[in-house]
Parts: structure tokens; sequence; C-alpha cells
């Protein structure tokens, strides 16, 4: 199965993102909204990160859905995949506003669509078109839309979530949340707290100054959270992005637990239970591969960017494949039984369960994985095309996966060049 990166001119792989006043203006989200309203019917889903310009580009938004006759409805804060969990059977599209690991200056505009994903390239072209354009489908006076405000559908996403995990599993099992003041504040200490955790918070009040610490959860933001989890004695810690579709974790030990780990850890849980395939980019670590391999499953590679794994899933599930897991090395799982996103406290909820079950610290079970070593730089340049090529010669008698960039793979390891354009922040 192929898949090809279109060339976009607004929106990167996860959106359009930009700083506040200077690139994401209200008229920018005006115009996004138009588009969006002018090329869907029905009702659309609106959602938010804590950030301080998030109510205001909302409100541009929304105006521009209603003038093309979309009613919204508006969900204020919600994490990216209770949003997308939402719209998934309930509405036409969805919009979530955010600009997820960014800094607080960053805030951005995710368009889901009707079936819980990501809008794809192809969607993404179309509306960037009618961006640039301005043919938009503006209604009458008598067909405008409505909006209506319901912030407790985020309570379906937590019943969902909760749903996809045994009843009372976390009991016995304390841990710390650390929400870094983003969208995840309310949705994830309420779920692991109905799974009868005992929950201990951190940087859980909304603040989109993102005072603590940034929404990037890198190791150096969460060493009060590691303070907090072994000072509490807790299982662990779990820590999140903006807007919560990804969940990093702290360990009974207060080690930061690298990201190809986690996902290792959670592949291995579900790889014994069920057989079948686990999608993941081309960037993840071999360790994946090995632990698919050792529980008798297979992995299928995309590019990088997580709309790739969850279309491919999707596709593969559709054709009959088993698809029992998908992710990314970043904290970014996806579980096909819940929905086709990412999903950060659907993976603290994992973490409770697989905990529950190997009845061992998570240190332990973190030593006993196979070890690998991930090294990774970002380098500037213009003459990209020029080093592919060059690649591309030095190693042509070595196997070249060119699924995204250029990956040189051996045996026990490989290296993988991949470029974008720095025009945005983009990224997850
Ligand atoms: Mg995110």
């Amino acid at each position: 199965m192929t898949q090809v990166k279109l060339e976009k001119q607004l929106f990167g792989t996860n959106g359009v993102r930009g700083v506040v006043g200077v690139d994401m203006t209200p008229d920018l989200a005006l115009r996004i909204g138009t588009a969006l309203g002018s090329t869907t019917e029905g009702r659309v889903a609106i959602g938010r990160d804590t950030r301080t310009s998030g109510e205001g580009l909302s409100a541009a938004l929304k105006a521009g859905l209603m003038a093309c006759g979309c009613d919204v409805v508006d969900v204020g804060i919600i994490p990216t995949p209770g949003l997308q969990y939402l719209v998934r059977g309930r509405f036409s599209a969805g919009a979530m506003i955010t600009a997820s690991h960014n800094p607080p200056e960053y805030n951005g505009i995710k368009i889901i669509d009707r079936d819980g994903t990501e809008m794809g390239d192809e969607g993404v072209v179309r509306l960037e078109e009618l961006v640039f354009s301005g043919f938009y489908r503006i209604a009458s006076w008598d067909k405008v839309g409505r909006e209506k405000k319901d912030p407790s559908l985020v309570d379906t996403y937590i019943d969902g979530v909760v749903g996809q995990v045994p009843a009372a599993i976390g009991e016995g099992i304390q841990v710390v949340i650390d929400p870094g003041s983003g969208a995840g504040y309310h949705t994830t200490p309420a779920i692991l707290s109905r799974l009868g955790c005992r929950v201990l918070t951190i940087n859980a009040t909304p603040d989109g100054t993102f005072p603590a610490r940034l929404p990037e959860p890198s190791p150096e933001g969460l060493e009060a959270l590691a303070s907090l989890v072994t000072g509490s004695n807790s299982a662990f810690g779990v820590a999140h992005d903006g807007d919560a579709d990804r969940a990093v974790f702290i360990d009974d030990k207060g080690r930061y637990v690298e990201e190809n780990q986690e996902f290792a850890l959670i592949e291995q849980f579900i790889c014994r239970r069920q057989k079948g395939t686990v999608v993941t980019p081309v960037s993840s670590s071999l360790l994946i591969e090995k632990i698919a391999s050792s529980c008798g499953c297979t992995v299928e590679y995309t590019p990088v960017g997580s709309i790739y794994v969850a279309r491919r899933m999707m596709g593969m599930i559709a054709k009959g494949d088993r698809v029992v897991l998908g992710g990314e090395g970043n904290g970014g799982l996806i579980y096909p039984g819940h929905q086709f996103c990412r999903d950060g406290a659907m993976t603290a909820a994992m973490m409770v369960y697989l905990l529950a079950s190997a009845k061992k610290p998570l240190s332990t079970l973190l030593d006993n994985l196979p070890k690998y070593h991930m090294i990774k730089e970002k380098l500037v340049t213009r003459e990209g095309k020029k080093v592919v090529q060059a690649l591309e010669k030095v190693f042509s008698g070595d196997q070249l996966d060119r699924t995204d960039g250029i990956k040189i793979v051996r045996d026990r390891c490989w290296a993988l060049v991949r470029g974008r354009v720095l025009n945005q922040s983009s990224g997850l």
C-alpha cells in the first residue's frame, strides 16, 4: 500500500500552526472556518486547548462556519482525541483550536473529518484552495447556522475511554498526573479516578500561559512530576502535551520513560493477547519490530505523521487485516478498538491496565526490555535534494526504504534521513 504526502501550503502534518497575531490571526481562522463551511453541511463540533488565544480564534472560526449555514456545537476545552471521539458518528466535521506541544505564543487549527480522523491531504488541499481563492459558499440570511455550547459532551469522551478497560482495574494503584495546565486537566484525572486509581495531580489548573512547564512534556520540564512520583511512592507519573493526545511516563523510580520503550511495553502487553499487525512510522525504533516478532505479530511501516498511521490502520482493517495497535515513538499511541487517533488518556488508562495485570513495578518491566539506542539530530540545509541523492549513491549497495525520506536498513540498525520545510512549527 502506498501513501503519498501531497504538497500543502498552509497546513502542515498536524493542521495550521503559527504565532498568534503574526501568522495565526482571527482573519485566518475566519477564512478557514468559511472554507470548511463551504464544503460541509450539518453540525460541526468545535473544541480548544487552554491557550490564551483559543477563545478568540474559536469565535472567528465559528463565525465562518455559521456564515455558510453550518450549525456549530462548542464543546469548550477538550483534548484533541476527545473532540475526535465526539465527531465520529455524531458530527459532519470538527475543528480543534490547538498548537499541541508548541510554546504558548503559538496556536493552530486542526480539521477533523466525520470519521473522527484528521482531515487527509486531499481534503486539506481542497480547503487551502478555497482559503486562497475566496470562492466561499455563503448562506442567505435565513439559512445561516446557529451556535450551541455543550461542555457536558466531554463526559461522553471520558465514558468512552473508561469503557475500554476492565472496571475498577486501577484499585490499589496510585498515580500522579501532570496535564501541564493543558487540555487534559479535567479528563485524565477523571478517567483514572473512575478506574479506581488514587490520583494525585500537578499542574492540573487550566492556564494558557503554561506557568509551570512548556506544553512539550520533555524530561527537563517533568522534574517536579518525578519528585512527586518518588516522594509519594506512586506507581507512575503521566504527563501530556498541550492537547493531551500524547502521554509520556515517569516510572516508580522517578526516571523518564523513553517513548519508544513506552510504546514497546504497551505493544508487548497487547500483542501477547492479540495477534496481528502493529502500524508505525519508519522512524520508530527497531525495538518495536523486535517486540512484535517475539509475540508472533508483524509491523507495517508508514510515512512519519500520526495521520498516516491512522489511515493505514483503517485501510488494513477495511481489507480484513487484523491490526492490534498503531503508534509513534513520541508517546502517541492509537488503539483501533477505541478510535483512530492518538489518545493520551487512553494510553494512561492502558498503563494502569498493564501494571494491574503484570503485578510488577513499571521500572522492572522497563529494565526487562531489550536495549536499543537512538540518536536524533536536526540539520538546516537548502540542499535537501542533493543530500538524498548523495545518500542514494553512497549506500546503493544497501537495502533502501523510501517510505519517507531515505532509510538505510541493515540487520541490527537503520539510519533515516528525511526533510521538512521549516516555514512553521508543525510537528506533533
Ligand atoms: Mg499533541
